[in-house]
């Protein structure tokens, strides 16, 4: 039998060898079609740049090719419109001075979106009537409109797809826990890291996020809570992780300033405290040493998925630039700069990763580390071969990873049962 990675196809990956940065592949034919308008990476404020030049008959960075059209087709780069949440103070004070209206109404206006939630025009009474219309139109537009809500857990697991402005798909997931209540937010539509495990690397890369797109998933959350609409009683978020749709490293500048409107104080941002946000990554080593030089207090969470790079090369396509090693070097240089632990995140595949030698090499690379090993029991995608592994072998790969003095948890599987791993419910409704 033909093992199943030894048949997987990766995708190209292109990289921008000066950043370090993978650029963003450019959608294929025949996701262009379900990108429909929706531009590739170059939409986003942040634009990567091809490393060379694109192979004949592949779209060059800020192209798409429309299916049945002849040749190529240009179409502007998608840009979501400007909202408060992309901009600092300053420049918040300058755009309502542009409008013609005295700076501190930025203040009011940031008081009512990161503190109250609220970007309605007619629930801001501390601002003269005849000025909302012009300044929520101008600074607060509305990015995201959802389309599925989809609830389980008795209603403290809430997964919602939206589409943004140019009709491109995202997802986000709220869960309530006794203590606490944790966003997991998209840093971008689709993903172009390819790992073929996951619903949305199979999908593609549409475009990046802007920095609002990403925060309005959480302001959205934050409101439900606020509302007392999430079973538990009126309640705020405490956590984001970045691991909905999307690389957040190859989206850099959006989601680092999302980090910062996340747990900047109100008004500026929304007073989350930086130590409870986790950034995930798949191993982009330029830029996790990068985000070590921000000094923030965030989590790093580190997609590895194997211990060895042969296995890792298939699991995790971009692991062929950044291997093992220096994916774990660039994380430990991340935990001496901030003093923060290392997550490893871990999905269990069975009969592919989950064998006993694969969990002493793990423990054998990590003993020691400031570190954390989260396994994630596979959430297998339609129509993938793979399944989550044999419950002996959880209970094994646990035992070998402790016997190295490696804390370890099992991930909790909430929202499974709503198309809880990530991608999996914009797979759907394409
Ligand atoms: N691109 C980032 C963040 C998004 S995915 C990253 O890779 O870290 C968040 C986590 O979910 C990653 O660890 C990813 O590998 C994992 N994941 C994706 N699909 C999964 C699936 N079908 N089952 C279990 N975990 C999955």
């Amino acid at each position: 039998m033909v093992h199943p990675i030894l048949v997987w196809q990766p995708q190209k990956i292109f990289y921008n060898e000066r950043s370090g940065v993978p650029a963003q592949p450019s959608p294929s034919p025949d996701r262009a079609a379900g990108a429909q308008a929706a531009g590739p990476g170059s939409a986003s404020p942040v634009s990567l740049t091809l490393a060379s030049a694109p192979l004949a008959g592949e779209p060059a960075a800020g192209e798409i090719l429309i299916p049945g059209v002849k040749g190529r087709t240009r179409r502007p780069a998608a840009k979501p419109p400007r909202h408060l949440a992309d901009l600092p103070m300053d420049e918040r004070r300058a755009a309502v001075a542009g409008l013609g209206q005295p700076p501190f109404r930025a203040s009011q206006l940031s008081r009512h979106f990161f503190g109250r939630y609220t970007d309605q025009a007619d629930e801001m009474s501390d601002l003269p009537r005849d000025s909302r219309d012009a300044l929520t139109e101008s600074l607060l537009p509305q990015l995201l409109t959802a389309d599925r809500e989809l609830v389980c857990d008795g209603g403290t697991t809430r997964k919602t797809l939206w589409h943004t402005f140019d009709g491109a798909l995202v997802e986000s997931v709220l869960m309530r826990y006794p203590d606490r209540v944790t966003m997991c937010v998209s840093s971008q539509a689709g993903c172009g890291m390819a790992c073929p495990f996951c619903a949305t690397g199979q999908a593609g890369l549409t475009r990046n996020l802007s920095t609002a797109e990403i925060v309005a998933q959480v302001v959205a959350g934050a409101r439900l809570l606020a509302d007392g609409e999430v079973p538990g009683g009126p309640g705020r978020v405490s956590n984001v992780v970045f691991m909905g749709m999307g690389e957040p490293l190859a989206n850099y500048a959006a989601v680092l300033a999302a980090v910062r409107r996340l747990t900047d104080p109100v008004p500026e941002g929304m007073g989350i405290s930086q130590r409870s946000v986790t950034v995930s990554t798949v191993g982009l080593v330029p830029a996790i040493a990068r985000l070590a030089a921000e000094r923030l207090s965030v989590t790093l969470a580190v997609s590895l998925h194997a211990p060895d790079d042969e296995l890792r090369d298939t699991l995790v396509p971009v692991n062929r630039r950044w291997k093992v090693s220096e994916v774990l070097d660039a994380a430990w240089a991340y935990a001496d700069a901030t003093g923060r632990r290392i997550s490893i995140e871990y999905a269990l595949i069975r009969d592919v990763n989950d064998q006993a030698w694969r969990a002493d090499l793990l423990g054998s690379l990590l003993a020691g580390r400031l570190v954390h090993v989260n396994l994630i029991p596979l959430n297998p995608t339609p129509g993938s071969k793979w399944t989550a592994s044999r419950p002996e072998a959880q209970r094994e790969f646990v035992r070998r990873l402790e016997a190295h003095g490696v804390p370890v948890t099992v991930r909790d599987t909430r929202g499974r049962e709503i198309d809880g791993a990530c991608g999996q419910l914009a797979a759907s409704a394409r």
